[in-house]
């Protein structure tokens, strides 16, 4: 008799999670590692308490956006509905540059797309922006809403999949999970069970010609296979995280762009209509969206994004200079004098930044490296998934393919 192969997953965010349901679904023996004491990693749902009531607020991930068809599959699966924000994500009124429409910014996002996607591949949106001489207060306004997005500057990033999926310009309706986008995590850990093991940080991922030896300080496991489901940030930058990577990934890893962002969520007092609104200058964007009832919530939500902007609206500290130029901005809401929740995801030692982008000169060759497994290590994580980087689809993408990876390989052991 052949024993199920024993499966370690190291991070219990959507890619970790989505590759731990595959498994068992198949009858791996799978145990997960978290560090934190709650799944989801950077989706994460928590309560404000607005005009008498408490809403649900995303102090990570939002919006679910056109293509999401695996999210969308695995909410079906666990019993969870799509709810419309009311607004679209795609359009956002830039209230600092008055003379600047939101059909002009469009317009120059579109002949943007048309020239990333025909010109030389993996050029940056500056040099896109360049090619086609966009200039002057358009170009910044459209340069702004994609930093924001990309949480990058436009020198960082390629153009092509940005200006597809991150900052696309079509008024698309965009939509947020029932109750919160953590009731996807939450439901997919509930079926896992006590095969999560929480507050538990790994330090060390090595391995021998048969076995994958995991390590939380001073105790270690051994296991047939591991799926890696770190952030970028971690599997990158950490001095604390002893994993051997090898050459070929790490140089593909050089051409991936660590994005930063950070969001505000202010009470109101009164509920106000959907809106969705920009400062050009500050690299923040501000919205009002429908909760699950179908009614507006009472709710300012700010994203902001790159670490130089960020740094100068105070996120390294305490946030109150970018609520004081939110409340400016936003004058237009009765915004109740209460303190702000400000989520820094920059400084989340478990995330090290947002999410990803490609780096120029980033290749076909780069995202197969950093798809590829290494011996007994398998990887997972939104920086994997080319089409989708740097978002909720793309991590569950990831995860259903390190899955699959490993379920091809034991069926053939055991066949
Ligand atoms: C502010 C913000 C807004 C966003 N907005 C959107 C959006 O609107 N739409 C969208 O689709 N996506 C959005 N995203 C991106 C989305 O959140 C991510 O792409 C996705 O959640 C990443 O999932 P993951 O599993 O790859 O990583 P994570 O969710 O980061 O999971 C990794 C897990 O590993 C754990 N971990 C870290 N180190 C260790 C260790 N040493 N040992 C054990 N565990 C460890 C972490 O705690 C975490 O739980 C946003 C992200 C941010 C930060």
């Amino acid at each position: 008799m052949t024993t199920a192969p024993r499966i370690a997953v190291i991070g219990a965010g959507l890619a970790g999670l989505a590759a731990a349901t595959r498994l068992v679904k198949t009858g791996h023996d799978v145990t997960v590692y978290e560090a934190r004491d709650r799944v989801g990693g950077r989706v994460w749902s928590e309560t404000i308490t607005a005009a008498g009531t408490d809403h649900v607020i995303e102090r990570g991930a939002e919006f679910v956006l056109n293509g999401y068809t695996t999210l969308r599959s695995y909410c079906t699966e666990h019993g969870l509905d799509l709810v419309d924000t009311g607004m679209s994500y795609y359009i956002r009124k830039p209230a600092d540059r008055p003379e600047v429409t939101t059909q002009a910014m469009a317009t120059l996002g579109k002949q943007a797309a048309a020239a990333a996607a025909t010109g030389r591949s993996a050029r940056s949106v500056a040099d896109v922006l360049d090619g086609i001489g966009a200039a002057g207060p358009v170009r910044e306004a459209l340069e702004s809403r994609i930093e924001v997005s990309t949480a990058v500057r436009i020198d960082q990033v390629t153009a092509e999949e940005t200006l597809d999926h991150v900052a696309s310009f079509e008024p698309g309706p965009s939509w947020r999970i029932g109750g919160g986008n953590q009731s996807l995590p939450n439901a997919m850990a509930g079926n896992l069970g006590e095969r999560i093991r929480f507050g538990t940080k790994i330090e060390a991922i090595a391995q021998t010609d048969d076995k994958v030896i995991i390590s939380t300080g001073n105790h270690s496991e051994f296991y047939d296979y591991s799926v890696v489901a770190l952030p970028f940030g971690v599997l990158n930058y950490s001095t604390t995280l002893g994993i051997d990577l090898p050459n070929w990934k790490r140089e593909a890893m050089t051409r991936v762009v660590q994005g930063n962002a950070a969001k505000l969520h202010l009470a109101l007092d009164k509920t106000p209509e959907t809106s969705a609104v920009m400062s050009v200058a500050d690299r923040f964007w501000t919205w009002t969206a429908m909760a699950s009832g179908g009614e507006v919530a009472p709710v300012l939500n700010c994203f902001g994004g790159e670490l130089g902007h960020l740094e100068t609206l105070g996120i390294d500290g305490n946030g109150k200079e970018w609520e004081k130029r939110v409340r400016d901005l936003r004058s237009d809401l009765s915004i109740a004098p209460l303190d702000a929740i400000l989520t820094a995801w920059p400084y989340d030692p478990l995330a090290k930044g947002a999410y990803t982008a490609h780096a120029p000169g980033f290749s076909t060759h780069d995202a197969e490296a950093l798809a590829a497994p290494h011996g007994r290590l398998f990887f997972a994580g939104e920086y994997i998934d080319r089409e989708f980087t740097g978002l909720m689809e793309g991590a569950l993408r990831s995860g259903d393919r390190a899955a699959q990876a490993i379920i091809s390989i034991s069926a053939g052991i055991a066949a």
